[in-house]
């Protein structure tokens, strides 16, 4: 049975990016008859708040968007990621990385496309004594030692994606310096442990998806399915961000129903012809992969 997932971030009010894709993370999932489970992404201490999880549960019910389950709070979990990062430790995977920014920044490989830098595995070879004096002056981040592999997947939305580990991606962090375990490692872990089958996100997270499907394999976990819609832009071509405040669901609140609002997306997604109110369940047997674009898409609601 499909399991889909909602991911959000509760560092502020949802925009109108992240209803995007939880409408489409739904449709895709009820339209196969399965099931969907919410987790709150808030491993992020300084960033998120419990008040934004509430917020977040709220906003999706709003909009009529269900979940099976009790939610799951990422904040809450850190053992079960400590655990599984024992296992990577165990198979010879991690190191410390004492680089500070300005020096992973002058000793990466060039940027990718999208302006990321590629770790140069600087800390990757040193000796014993480089680390024990390197570990006087700082705390180490932990990077995840990556093979030479190309890996590719096959996705729903945006067709064959490949990369190669060592090039593309390098070696990275799965640890932060002050001890937080980093989103990479958190969501293949809680995606496998929730029976999530299926993962609908936004476009911006598909080049994260090679190293965590190689993560997966390499903690024995069954991988799951992916999809990575488009993104929404503002009508001057940047991507929405929480900053946008007028693309905030506070501030659409105010000019639209849920129904006027999902039938907006709906029809974004071609899933209607005209603009008119619908409800996510009224949407549920016009859902297809096949009709929903593969660009990013300029939001004028
Ligand atoms: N929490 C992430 C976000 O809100 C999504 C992560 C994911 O879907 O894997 O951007
Ligand atoms: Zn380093």
């Amino acid at each position: 049975m499909v399991c889909g997932r909602f991911a959000p971030s509760p560092s502020g009010r949802m925009h109108l990016g992240n209803l995007w894709s939880c409408l489409l993370a739904w449709l895709s999932a009820r339209s196969a008859g399965g099931r969907m489970v919410l987790r709150l992404e808030d491993l992020d201490t300084d960033r998120c708040r419990s008040e934004y999880c509430d917020q977040v549960m709220r906003d999706l019910e709003w909009l009529g968007l269900d979940w099976d389950n009790e939610p799951v709070y990422q904040s809450r979990r850190t053992e079960i990621y400590a655990e599984y990062f024992y296992q990577l430790e165990q198979q010879g995977l991690i190191y410390p990385c004492y680089c500070t920014r300005a020096e992973r920044l002058a000793a990466s490989a060039p940027h990718r496309s999208d302006g990321i830098t590629v770790y140069g595995g600087r800390c990757r070879h040193l000796s014993e004594q480089e680390r024990r004096s390197l570990s006087a002056a700082r705390r180490p981040a932990w990077r995840v030692a990556v093979p030479a592999e190309e890996y590719s997947f096959e996705d729903l939305c945006q067709g064959r994606y490949t990369e190669w580990l060592d090039r593309d991606c390098g070696d990275f962090i799965l640890r932060r310096s002050d001890g937080v375990y980093a989103y990479q490692l958190a969501v293949v872990v809680d995606d496998a442990l929730m029976g999530v089958t299926q993962v609908v996100r936004g476009r911006d997270l598909l080049d994260s998806t090679p190293r965590q499907l190689w993560l997966c394999k390499t903690l024995g976990f069954d991988a799951p399915e992916h999809a990575h819609v488009p993104l929404l832009l503002a009508p001057d071509g940047r991507r929405l961000a929480k900053r946008d405040r007028d693309q905030e669901l506070g501030q659409l609140q105010q000019q639209y129903t849920a129904p006027e609002l999902v039938g907006r997306l709906a029809h974004l997604a071609g899933l209607i012809p005209e603009y008119g109110p619908i409800t996510p369940t009224q949407l549920i047997p016009l859902f297809h992969w096949n009709k929903i674009p593969k660009e990013d898409l300029v939001a004028r609601l």
